[in-house]
């Protein structure tokens, strides 16, 4: 972590970038959080402790926690504990800048850090939140940035923090704290300071796999037991996250790889993740479903438009003469290993393509839909996405997924990494017209077809009925 980029010391504080991440990048993807901690009866064993993360106004990422022992319960905690949880929060960012009032946390993570690590973060206060701060920054593709700002100086966003952790200081129970990556950074020792940040991080990679049974572990399990039944071969876990990351021939989007990554760390924010802080969004109000889980969202729900979707994919799908192959989320996150075979069990290459471009495609329009009804239509009923919106996207994008890959096929552009006529024909086939392998099938891809009565919106249909 680094003010300026040109203070950023050698090797482990560099951001070299781990896991997919954005090609394109969006400027959306630049986050700025306020942070801020709080304590009342800073230092005292029944200490009111707390941290606040500033997004915007009302914005409903806006964070308090409440600390509690075993930690130090003091102001520089609640300080460096609202970093620490920004951090994790933002995993996704392409940039993340953080402003803080704290003297302190800015000094520690950017003038202090590279020699407190060097010798082991002994004498150090707050070793455990500094360094699971630094073990965060390290193990994430976000670039990380700090700026002070002046505490009590009438800065919306300051104060806005200042508030959050206060809220967070008077909360009943503390929350559970992340400190993961501490122990990674600790058992690493005095070695960190000489490591690349590629050893680094395979280092903490390692760390973790033999360490607790990780929320990552399990959903992992889940998906290699999907692939396994669609292929019959249990791959190992580093087989399914590099098929997330070598986008082998443009078959999965890089955002969609995002996403997938996230979702096998069960890094979104659903849920669960909302349990003890915001109870109210941990169920699908709308649907009347207990846990808004990824499962949920993207099989089952009725804001995210997956049943019109996952409908429109069948259908498409419906002119290879081959079986839906039923979705489930494991099936979705393990798309990049999923393949398609014929009776005599040989796989179809081309197929198989495209049963990956649909399925990703699909699923990540139902995020995206979901995602944009909760925030962007702030989850207002008669806002939901009607079935001639979501209709028209998914052809959009299938559409658009179609002419990339006869546009990937420019050997000029792409030298070998191009895309054969070959591969792109067989993995359209059925699908594009008849005479013309370059345009897709007007009566799947053309608007209006599918859909009688587009303009009917889906919050007319009563509660829960497509569960
Ligand atoms: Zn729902």
């Amino acid at each position: 972590m680094f003010t300026d980029p040109s203070e950023a010391p050698n090797g482990i504080l560099n951001t070299r970038r781990f896991g997919p991440a954005p090609q394109n990048p969006d400027p959306e993807e630049e986050i700025e959080v306020y942070t801020d901690g709080s304590c009342h009866g800073n230092g005292a064993a029944d200490a009111k402790c707390g941290s606040g993360i500033w997004y915007g106004q009302d914005d409903d990422r806006n964070t308090s926690t409440k600390v509690g022992p075993p930690l130090p319960l003091t102001n520089n905690t609640g300080e460096l504990i609202a970093v620490l949880e920004s951090i994790q929060q933002n995993k996704s960012a392409k940039r993340l800048k953080i402003a803080s009032d704290s003297q302190y946390t800015i000094e520690a993570l950017t003038k202090h850090s590279q020699t407190w690590l060097s010798k082991g973060l002994i004498g150090v206060k707050n070793p455990e939140i500094v360094s699971a701060i630094l073990g965060e920054i390290l193990a994430t593709s976000t670039e990380v940035r700090l700026r002070k700002v002046k505490g009590h100086s009438g800065d919306t966003g300051n104060d806005g923090a200042d508030m959050l952790a206060n809220a967070g200081a008077n909360k009943t129970v503390p929350d559970k704290i992340d400190l993961t990556m501490s122990g990674v950074i600790r058992a690493m020792g005095a070695k960190t300071n000489s490591l690349t940040q590629a050893q680094a991080y395979r280092l903490m990679m390692r760390h973790k796999a033999v360490g607790e049974r990780t929320r990552t572990t399990r959903m992992m399990t889940r998906t290699r037991a999907a692939i396994e039944a669609s292929t019959g071969v249990d791959l190992p876990p580093e087989t399914v996250w590099k098929s997330l990351r070598i986008r082998k021939k443009g078959t999965i989007s890089q955002k969609f790889s995002v996403f997938a990554w996230k979702s096998l760390h069960e890094g979104h924010k659903i849920g669960v993740f909302w349990k003890h802080f915001k109870p109210e969004r941990l169920i699908c109000q709308p649907c009347n479903a207990p846990i808004e889980d990824l499962n949920h969202i993207l099989t089952e729900c009725r804001t995210s438009g997956q049943e019109t979707i996952w409908k429109l994919a069948q259908r498409a799908w419906g002119a290879t003469g081959l079986p839906w192959p039923e979705i489930s989320l494991e099936r979705i996150l393990g798309v990049g290993n999923i393949v398609v075979k014929n009776d005599q069990g040989k796989v179809l290459e081309g197929r198989t393509r495209l049963l990956r471009i649909i399925v990703s495609e699909s699923a990540y329009l139902a995020w995206l839909d979901r995602c944009e009804w909760r925030i962007g239509r702030e989850q207002n009923p008669l806002r939901l996405h009607t079935k001639k919106e979501i209709t028209a996207q998914w052809k959009s994008i299938i559409g658009r997924r179609f002419r990339i890959d006869w546009a990937l096929t420019n050997k000029a552009a792409f030298g070998k990494r191009a895309l054969r006529h070959a591969e792109v024909k067989r993995t359209w086939k059925g699908l594009t017209m008849a005479n013309n392998d370059k345009m897709l099938r007007d009566d799947i891809f053309a608007e209006g077809v599918l859909v009688g009565n587009g303009g009917r919106a889906c919050q007319r249909r009563p509660p829960g009925r497509n569960r």
